[in-house]
């Protein structure tokens, strides 16, 4: 059952839409012909215009070819949201390369797995995390570290109060000398870049993510796939005006939600990107205040902060008119309180990495269900099959597993024949997520078929966690799970089974996990047990755990 259904239900969007065949630096290039003067990037105060930014774009390539830089070959990232993260994009994919986003906040190990699976060559790191990545240099085959700095794009007093205060913490301020280590800046060279080297069918993007089955793995996006999601985005959204909007970038970049929401999509608009390198909620007040975004791309996490932002009154956030919440679902009453303090509405919709993500949105004009995750998009098919067998189309208001097929699709798991085979069947992507379609063509999740952990939009994968613990001398069995956080969405929690006669306390495993994972992914709340409840093949009832923790806390 193919839902092909929009035209019935939603005459305003279409049902199919042309995809361009072009890569994502030409949706930089076009609007950088057609507004060069319009601000591209707003970062701390100072300003890129399109034509600044394409510039940098074109001096970020051609260093990078004169160091030797090739199609195909890829180039990783660690770098929170500042304006090199965008220009090391658009200059790798210039040339043909391939990106892996990492997330600055991942462990040494972590940094060392994404690199090895990828085999990225070349890593572009924020200053401040750059001791990380030669804590784990010797295992890995790089040719180039290049080093940022925000303080690069800040103003010159401001610049030397932040390099003397991040001096004064320990941190690493610029390259290190007498490592190798290059700076940002000294990879800018006026040479000319080579000619475009990408074509849309190339890959583009590794994201790492959890997918279906939980173990990390990168999954492999195309020009063509993220191209095909700007131009469905543009179709739900066609009131946008081409180079008339502003749109707050607070979302990481190295999520693939951050990266099409709050990056490709505004660049192809040739909007101003309002961009800041963190969260922090009084900064995202003032600068909606100041700076006046129309558009607003988040997760639920960050709605729920601002509306309890205890000075959220002295704050003006009516110059929004679309905030677009994605990433897991959206409680009613946040929706409800955040809209009313905006000129319009946040619509829920709903992705995932593979599908680059937005396959759903609620209408940003028409009709809208609460708790639902909207319609699918132009150009993309759903069904709903029985979870047990994949294979058994359900009707309307029964719950199965979701299927997707569209554009926007990944082309593979990288290197990963086995978790490709399990996730691309039969020509349909099969989510991992159970959900339900009602009468009018309305998606709502239910529930996660997965294990993923997603706090504060992270993704975490519960046996990621459950290896660090494993590796713990006391630790005989362990389990970790999600359970519901009023803030993050979702905090890890883990079971954990002792060896007889050796005695472990939560604190010894907190700090134990903590050197070995990213804080977000450390567990808040672990229990001790003699036994984890199995089933009779030996695979562990994470779920009858979770509920049980569930029930205790909400008892709490
Ligand atoms: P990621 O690959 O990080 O984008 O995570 C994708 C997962 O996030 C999906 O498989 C869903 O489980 C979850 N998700 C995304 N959007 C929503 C939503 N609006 N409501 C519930 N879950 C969501």
């Amino acid at each position: 059952m193919d839902c092909i259904w929009r035209r019935h239900y939603d005459p305003e969007v279409p049902a199919e839409v042309d995809i361009p065949d072009v890569t994502l630096p030409e949706l930089l290039y076009r609007s950088a012909s057609d507004f060069p003067d319009n601000p591209a990037i707003i970062f701390l105060g100072h300003t890129l215009s399109y034509r600044r930014l394409k510039q940098s774009v074109w001096q970020a390539a051609a260093g990078l070819a004169r160091l030797g830089f090739k199609p195909g070959q890829r180039l990783a990232m660690i770098l929170p949201n500042c304006p090199q993260t965008v220009i090391t994009y658009y200059a790798t994919l210039h040339l043909g390369g391939i990106i892996v986003m990492l997330n600055p906040l991942a462990a040494p190990r972590e940094i060392l797995d994404q690199i090895q699976r990828t085999e990225a060559d070349t890593v572009v790191a924020l200053d401040h995390v750059a001791p990380k990545v030669e804590e784990v240099r010797k295992a890995l085959n790089l040719k180039h570290l290049i080093i940022a700095s925000l303080a690069d794009y800040l103003p010159v007093p401001w610049k030397w109060l932040y390099n003397f205060r991040a001096r004064r913490k320990g941190q690493q301020v610029g390259p290190r000398p007498g490592t190798g280590q290059m700076s940002f800046q000294d990879l800018l060279t006026d040479h000319a870049p080579p000619a475009l080297a990408a074509s849309s069918s190339d890959v583009a993007i590794l994201q790492h993510t959890g997918g279906t089955t939980g173990l990390p793995k990168a999954a492999a996006l195309t020009h063509r796939n993220l191209v095909s999601n700007v131009a469905q985005i543009n179709a739900w959204l066609p009131h946008c005006q081409r180079g008339g909007e502003r749109v707050l970038a607070v979302l990481p970049y190295f999520h693939v939600f951050g990266m099409t929401a709050s990056m490709n999509w505004p660049i192809n608009l040739a909007g101003a990107i309002l961009l800041l390198p963190r969260f922090d909620a009084a900064q995202v007040l003032k600068t909606i205040h100041q700076r006046r975004p129309t558009v607003f791309p988040a997760a639920p996490t960050i709605f729920i902060a601002l509306i309890n932002h205890p000075h959220l009154r002295r704050y003006d956030l009516s110059s929004l008119w679309g905030c677009i919440s994605g990433s897991a679902p959206l409680p009613q009453d946040v929706q409800e309180q955040f809209e009313a303090l905006t000129k319009g509405r946040i619509i829920e919709g709903y992705g995932l990495t593979e599908t680059s993500p937005v396959t759903h949105l609620n209408p940003i004009a028409g009709k809208r269900r609460p708790g639902s995750i909207g319609l699918p998009f132009p150009n993309t098919s759903c069904r709903i099959v029985d979870a047990e067998s994949g294979l058994i189309d359900l009707p309307p208001g029964d719950v199965g597993e979701l299927l997707l097929r569209g554009p926007q699709v990944m082309a593979e798991y990288w290197q990963n024949p086995e978790e490709t085979a399990l996730a691309l069947r039969h020509g349909w992507f099969y989510t991992g997520d159970l959900a339900r379609m009602d009468e009018d063509g309305f998606f709502y999740i239910v529930d996660r078929k997965k294990d993923i952990i997603i706090a504060s939009g992270y993704n975490i994968y519960p046996r990621e966690v459950e290896e660090v613990l494993h590796q713990h001398p006391a630790v005989q069995d362990a389990v970790a799970f999600g359970v519901p956080d009023a803030y993050r969405g979702e905090t890890v929690m883990a079971v954990v089974v002792p060896k007889p006669g050796m005695p472990v306390t939560a604190p010894d495993l907190f700090d134990f996990c903590r050197q070995r994972l990213a804080v977000y992914k450390t567990p808040k709340i672990i229990e001790f047990r003699r036994e984890l409840p199995k089933t009779a093949v030996g695979k562990v009832l994470r779920r009858e755990l979770r509920a049980e923790a569930e029930a205790k806390l909400k008892g709490a």
